[in-house]
């Protein structure tokens, strides 16, 4: 064996392509790739890590987080609320937030996050910070600003969205987000379920406006998500031709949008959790009407789950909510309300490297890179064991150990 090479023996393979398991498999990384894809036999060789009872897996890939320093999402996570009368906090604090959800990301075997929005460009500068090696994170790409009209939420999301009106003045505010280091565009066509004032069924933006913003952006190289609750929004989307669907829990009352979304590739990141903390979690902190439009919306998502995967839509794994690292409670709750295990697994995986546009992820294949995940158990047999931080055995991103329970223990070393 190379010096540069870790060898996962008699592993469970789940490839993330929706396929069977596959017993007995033994994984040579090298070079941060998967070099070599066998069989193991007879005793596992020395210097191996030896997998006998665990599973494979590509590394999770969530294609819907927020990166932010603010965790109203996540009760519990980062510091204490702060008591009347106590110093104020410097707002770079939120920085160290942000270094404790890279981590914590990573302590739940998600290698890879799409951020759709954050304050104050942050979920660039936590990109920036992995990428110069400032600490250990997921793979991170970032939207920079939400580009949305002039809107209700705009009080509300502050600096997380670039208002803009018109079509020169969408280009102007996607260039803007490239000049600030995006890796995609996220545009709003509705209004959002959690803004008092805003109305989620109609189109927040005229068909100029989102066209204007697809071909900025297609043209410049990067691909458009759109926020889309209601389906006039979720029409338009389509119909211009953005990349993927966020929430889009309308879909399911227009089969024909479906099948144009599966014929040309349009991936559907279904949010389930974001509509359950409205409905149930944090009932108690929203606006009354807002709760019950969400216990709709909630019964319309499952719905739109459902079609959308009868349609042939490519589906991805979005959590939308908090703490970092619960992100895999969206992964059951896909396969709860009717993908099954192995579907749900493929959408937080396969689907939602489709969603981001990344070839060299998402699934465990030869030449690929080895961001993979050895789970203690069978998460096919019960998909409940990718939420418990105690059965995420090892975790390496681009073929380095960066996390999980055999970290925990000392270097790794073979039998
Ligand atoms: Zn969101």
């Amino acid at each position: 064996m190379d010096p540069g090479s870790i060898v996962l023996w008699n592993a469970r393979l789940l490839d993330g392509r929706g396929t069977q398991a596959r017993e007995g498999v033994t994984v040579t990384v090298t070079d941060g790739r998967v070099a070599e894809i066998g069989d193991s036999r007879g005793e596992p060789p020395p210097g191996v890590l030896d997998l006998t009872g665990k599973t494979l897996m590509p590394g999770l890939v969530d294609a819907h987080v927020h990166l932010t320093s603010n965790v109203s999402r996540s009760p519990g996570f980062g510091p204490r609320e702060p008591l009347k009368g106590e110093a104020p906090r410097r707002r770079e604090l939120g920085y160290f937030v942000l270094a404790m959800a890279a981590r914590a990301f990573l302590r739940a075997g998600i290698t890879t996050v799409r951020d759709v929005g954050s304050f104050d460009y942050e979920g660039i500068v936590l990109r920036q910070a992995v990428e110069l090696g400032l600490l250990d994170g997921p793979r991170i790409l970032s939207c920079g600003r939400i580009i949305s009209a002039t809107a209700p939420g705009g009080l509300i999301f502050g600096t997380m969205y670039r208002e803009a009106d018109g079509p020169w003045e969408m280009r102007t505010a996607v260039r803007e987000q490239l000049a600030a280091g995006a890796d995609f565009v996220k545009l709003m066509a509705t209004g959002a379920r959690s803004v008092e004032w805003e109305d989620p069924e109609p189109a927040q933006m005229t068909r100029g406006e989102l066209a204007a913003i697809v071909d900025e952006s297609h043209r410049m190289g990067l691909r458009v998500a759109a926020h889309a609750e209601g389906l006039a929004g979720a029409r338009l989307s389509i119909e211009e031709g953005v990349d993927t669907v966020e929430h889009g829990l309308s879909l399911h009352r227009e089969p024909e949008l479906l099948a144009r979304m599966a014929e040309r590739g349009v991936v559907l990141v279904p949010t389930l959790s974001t509509f359950h903390d409205l409905a149930e979690r944090f009932s108690p902190q929203f606006v009354p009407a807002l709760v019950e439009q969400a216990v709709r919306q909630q019964d319309e998502a499952h719905r739109t789950l459902v079609a959308a995967h009868e349609a042939g839509v490519t589906l991805a794994m979005g959590y939308d909510s908090g703490p970092p690292g619960a992100n895999a409670l969206e992964l059951v709750r896909m396969a709860e309300a009717g993908l099954g295990a192995a579907e749900a697994i493929r959408a937080a995986t396969e689907g939602s490297a489709c969603a981001l546009g990344l070839t060299e992820v998402g699934t465990v294949e030869a030449t690929k890179l080895a961001d993979l995940v050895v789970v203690d158990g069978d998460p096919l047999a019960d998909v409940q064991v990718l939420t418990d931080p105690e059965r995420i055995w090892l975790v390496l991103k681009e073929g380095r150990a960066v996390a999980g329970q055999a970290t925990e223990a000392g270097p790794l070393t073979g039998p």
